[in-house]
């Protein structure tokens, strides 16, 4: 092998290798030693080719979870920012759902589980986020509203790009979904940022001043008692959603925006943690697989419509559990209940208690 070769070359000249329709069996085979070898060195995208030929059954691997295998494989490449991997990924998953919940579908009027109408109409100056449900011309449409107010305590150099980013993350939980044992739903996001002093989402990038902030006012009385998940947030210095006093379509709401480099410029990721934020501000819990800040966790097999999108059977390829990961037709379900019964759609028990959403282990 050439000095000179990186892993980016190795990688590319392997996949010439196999994909060229003039190679043949020996040619190909040589390419695939040639994504092993890159992805020995640490290539991202090797990873994900050498997971997805596993998936495919062009490589066998001796081994009784191959596809747990690939898909950590897959999932691996994605974190390190392989765009590719990261929507193969999304579509693996999407895909393994809709095999095993092909349902009946039916139209009309969108129905609960109990064949029950679903209204739902909640809007006003002291709702953050509006949701209206009509039945239009023989679809059911979701609308949600939200005025964005940003709140900077230090000059951001970037702020435009940093509220698109927003905007965009937030307007992402827009599109068709399946429901309720197999209602088509479009769901509407309208995002606005008018300057009004009630009634907003307020955002806050997660800036040094409101760092400072949160270490001033932790130790006064209302943080004082017992660890509290805002302030595990802060000390930890992850992105977080708050709503003061308990989750209802009414509380006021707020999301903090952390930037891992402290610059605020990385568009996918402030992107998809504002898609995650916001799936808190409407009304669902966390998802993950182990016990995690208090909240019991989800073991793979507990409810079929998640395992579909589990990976390596320790962590789930939906956004409430990675930021960078698909909204499910579960999640809509959920937000959907939690603007019906005005309570937060959970999917573990919070510190054991609380109960999980009615939604949960129902298939679409
Ligand atoms: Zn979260």
């Amino acid at each position: 092998m050439d000095e000179k070769m990186t892993p980016e070359l190795i990688r590319e000249a392997g996949k010439h290798l196999i994909f060229d329709p003039s190679s043949d069996r020996e040619k190909q085979n040589e390419g695939l030693k040639m994504i092993y070898e890159a992805f020995a060195l640490g290539d991202s995208e090797a990873a994900f080719w050498f997971g997805r030929f596993i998936l495919d059954g062009v490589i066998e691997v001796k081994g009784k979870n191959d596809v747990d295998n690939a898909l950590s494989l897959i999932m691996s490449a994605a974190d390190r920012g392989c765009i590719q991997a990261r929507a193969y990924l999304n579509s693996y998953c999407n895909f393994r759902y809709d095999k095993k919940f092909k349902e009946k579908a039916f139209s009309g009027p969108l129905v609960d589980f109990d064949r029950r109408r679903i209204k739902i109409n909640k809007k006003g100056m002291f709702t953050p986020v509006d949701a209206v449900l009509k039945y239009e011309n023989g679809k059911n449409i979701l609308t949600l509203s939200v005025n964005l107010k940003f709140v900077y305590l230090d000059a951001l150099p970037n702020a435009e790009q940093f509220e698109e980013a927003i905007v965009a993350g937030v307007s992402a939980w827009a599109g068709e979904y399946t429901v309720f044992g197999g209602q088509q739903l479009t769901v509407k996001v309208v995002v606005t940022r008018n300057e009004q002093a009630l009634d907003n989402l307020v955002i806050y990038p997660f800036t040094n001043s409101v760092i400072a902030m949160f270490d001033e006012i932790k130790n006064t009385v209302l943080f004082k008692n017992g660890k509290n998940v805002f302030v595990e947030a802060v000390e930890q210095r992850r992105s977080f959603a708050t709503h003061l006093f308990g989750w209802t379509v009414h509380s006021v709401k707020n999301i903090y925006i952390l930037s891992e480099d402290g610059n605020f410029d990385d568009y996918t990721d402030l992107m998809n943690v504002a898609k995650h934020e916001f799936g808190h501000v409407i009304g669902l819990g966390d998802l993950y697989c182990n016990e995690k800040d208090g909240l019991s966790g989800v073991d793979f097999g507990t409810y079929d419509e998640l395992d579909c999108y589990a990976v390596g059977r320790k962590a789930y390829n939906l956004v409430m559990c990675d930021h960078n990961g698909p909204i499910s037709n579960n999640d809509i379900e959920m937000v959907i209940m939690a603007f019906m019964k005005n309570r937060m759609q959970l999917y573990q028990s919070e510190r054991f208690k609380n109960k999980v959403s009615e939604a949960l282990g129902r298939g679409n």
